[in-house]
């Protein structure tokens, strides 16, 4: 071998030439014109808070709930508080069970104990690994109240089947769209097809302000009830001092809202983008010779598929399965020496011990404990990568792969 083809192949953990020199996008993406000029407005404005008039979070607010296909909206100030003030606002509480699935961000379980309730972990599909509708139909016991789906990077959760089981059994139904702004199942917007929907705008997620949450709900009542729930237990045409309800002060801030809004007019194209470099993955993961994967059966290397009815995929994340035996930890050192960082991904929620401690009851979940071990993740900045981004994916695994 040449001194230089020896350097390619030999690991850039070990010394060797990295695939990708290239920094790949940053999040958030820089400020555009009209965020600036909306942020400095508010500034100005001196209404910084949503209760002083401004307009910036009543029209974000407006314009998920139209984008949701549904009447109404509350910003708040993060989806954990959304996720929490959604359930309550629904009624489900102290002895309660709300089903979680297994295979999610750890909010979607806590914020079923800050309402008093208790999560109940169940199973995610082997294939898609969302919320599997059979395991949380195996879950529901007297006490359920409620579901909550989540639309796990990006993609939507199987709602027709979901929302059945919840009909059979008389439950409300939260989504969790926290990563899924835009998605849409069976061509209609994420967000709306349950009870209500709660959105982040956390800084890794796919609009952000730094943090941030927008909860969406079809029905008048479940709305003033959440509402009630955000706003200190007021009710809306009641008394600034009084408050017929118990709630608290969840609220989003104009400032915030003021990045978020002008955001609205590039989320198709900024989805776009990524569905065009996860295609571009699915291409160069086919294309590409993976040492584990010559003796025919499954490629070792494929990308984790969308469940029923997903129509448009926001691409939060690309979860990559490994169907060959690897060292995590290794294998995430590697790639990260290789100028391709990949994420690790989520524990299943089931063996976290605060959780458990705190009350959670978790299902067997041996899907998701295997997901825990085979799935990576590529993050959303490398999906707004050009596509030729993808080649360097598929090589540095490939590489890595074969040491
Ligand atoms: C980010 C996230 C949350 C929590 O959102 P915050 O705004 O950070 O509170 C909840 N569920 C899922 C699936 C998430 O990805």
């Amino acid at each position: 071998m040449t001194l230089d083809a020896e350097r390619r192949t030999t690991l850039a953990l070990h010394g060797g030439t990295p695939v990708r020199t290239a920094p790949w996008p940053s999040w958030p993406p820089p400020l555009d014109d009209a965020q600036r000029e909306l942020v400095t407005a508010v500034l100005e404005s001196g209404r910084w808070g949503a209760t002083q008039g401004g307009s910036a979070c009543a029209d974000l607010t407006a314009a998920f709930a139209r984008r949701s296909g549904v009447a109404y909206g509350v910003a708040v100030g993060n989806a954990t508080l959304g996720l929490f003030a959604a359930l309550r606002g629904l009624g489900v509480g102290p002895g309660d069970e709300v089903i979680v699935p297994a295979y999610t961000f750890v909010a979607s379980a806590t914020a079923v104990l800050l309402a008093g309730a208790t999560p109940v972990i169940a199973d995610v599909d082997p294939v898609d690994l969302h919320l599997s509708a059979s395991a949380a139909e195996a879950a529901v016991t007297p006490r359920t109240a409620a579901i909550m789906p989540v639309h796990l990077a990006g993609s939507p959760a199987d709602m027709d089947a979901l929302n059945a089981v919840a009909a059979r059994h008389g439950l409300a139904v939260v989504e969790d769209a926290a990563q899924a702004h835009g998605a849409t199942y069976r061509g209609r917007p994420i967000g709306g097809l349950g009870d209500a929907g709660v959105y982040s705008f956390q800084s890794s997620k796919a609009m952000t302000a730094g943090e941030g949450g927008l909860i969406v709900c079809r029905d008048e009542a479940v709305h003033a009830a959440i509402w009630s729930v955000c706003n200190l237990g007021r009710t809306l045409d009641g008394a600034w001092y009084g408050h017929p309800n118990v709630g608290w002060n969840l609220r989003l801030t104009e400032i915030q809202a003021a990045l978020l809004l002008p955001w609205l007019d590039r989320l198709d194209e900024e989805i776009d983008r990524r569905n065009a470099f996860a295609a571009a993955v699915e291409r160069e993961l086919a294309a590409t010779r993976m040492p584990a994967g010559d003796e025919g059966g499954d490629p070792p290397v494929t990308v984790v598929p969308q469940p029923p009815g997903t129509t448009r995929d926001s691409r939060h994340l690309l979860m990559l399965r490994l169907q060959v035996p690897f060292d995590r930890s290794f294998l995430l050192a590697a790639m990260e020496a290789e100028g391709v960082p990949l994420d690790g991904g989520y524990p299943p929620l089931g063996t976290m011990p605060s959780l458990t401690e705190a009350g959670a009851r978790a299902e067997p979940c041996p899907v998701a404990e295997a997901a825990s071990r085979e799935v990576l993740w590529v993050r959303q900045s490398m999906l707004m990568d050009d596509p030729t981004g993808a080649i360097h994916l598929a090589e540095a695994l490939a590489k890595v792969l074969a040491a």
